[in-house]
């Protein structure tokens, strides 16, 4: 489901990244907390080289902003995480668990680690006393609807364990990728906003922080309902983002609300899920 390989450019050179660095921190002004989206691992020395992370480590600390990067578990090593507090230590790691599940992480999304790395790479951070945010992924493909909503309920109560804030986010069908050649076959279909909102209602994080801002939403790439009722339940879902007041979800209405209920009902009688009729009908009506 992630096409960000396609948007990244094996010539950069590590002084590149540098020079992008401090022109955009130009650009920002003063920020007390930086949020460094590499879309890969930060702590990976492949990735990024060690003395470009060393650069942005230390433009942190003499400013004394937090900041947030993104690591896959393998590369959050005592040796390593040590390097990296030793040069600045208020920092928030995240990690793209997507699921607690290893069969989901296998088949479903092929993570290429299991829920066992996730869980020494999170210890290894609670115990220094790093923030935690772990991603959760609603929907990855080979899940039925029904599926998807609880393995992203069960994975959010499992990661509220060792985290400070869970970020739930639905896949969006993106360029390049098997989710896209499935959702061209009718095959797949983004999750509804209704399911988006059943997991953010029921589930039990232990007062840790729960986000989400659908990549995509409302569109027929991303997490999406009828197109009337999309825009309401997206604008409650950044409302409890900011605010974690669940009754800022509200209690929208919709008559998509039913065929919703149907397809959580059917999925799993039919083999591979429901494929996605609606747009089909859609797109063959215009
Ligand atoms: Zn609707």
């Amino acid at each position: 489901m992630c096409g960000y390989n396609f948007g990244s450019s094996g010539r950069a050179k590590p002084t590149d990244i540098v020079r992008q660095f401090d022109n955009a921190i130009k650009q920002l002004g003063e920020v007390r907390f930086l949020k460094l989206y590499t879309s890969g691992s930060f702590l990976d020395e492949c990735e990024v080289p060690s003395e470009t992370v060393d650069h942005i480590l230390k433009h942190c600390s003499d400013t004394g902003t937090r900041l947030l990067f993104e690591s896959r578990p393998e590369y959050i090593t005592p040796g390593r995480l040590g390097h990296v507090l030793a040069l600045h230590d208020r920092l928030e790691i995240a990690i793209g668990l997507e699921s607690a599940n290893d069969r989901v992480l296998r088949y479903s999304i092929n993570k290429g680690f299991t829920v066992a790395d996730y869980l020494r790479a999170a210890e290894l951070l609670n115990e220094k006393d790093v923030d935690l945010r772990s991603y959760v992924l609603l929907k990855p493909p080979f899940l039925t609807e029904a599926e998807a909503v609880a393995d992203s309920i069960s994975t959010i109560e499992y990661a509220s364990k060792f985290s400070e804030t869970i970020s739930l986010n639905p896949v969006n069908v993106q360029k390049g990728t098997l989710v896209e050649k499935l959702w061209r076959n009718w095959a797949y279909r983004p999750p509804w906003l209704w399911s988006v909102l059943q997991v953010l209602r029921t589930t039990q994080t232990n007062g840790k922080r729960l986000i989400c801002d659908p990549t995509g939403g409302g569109k027929e790439r991303g997490a999406h309902n009828c197109g009337k009722c999309d825009g309401v339940i997206l604008d409650s879902i950044r409302a409890f983002s900011l605010s974690q007041d669940k009754s800022r979800l509200g209690s929208p209405e919709c008559g998509c609300a039913d065929v919703w209920r149907s397809v959580v009902d059917l999925d799993g009688f039919v083999m591979g899920g429901t494929c996605d009729l609606q747009r089909f009908f859609r797109r063959h009506r215009a």
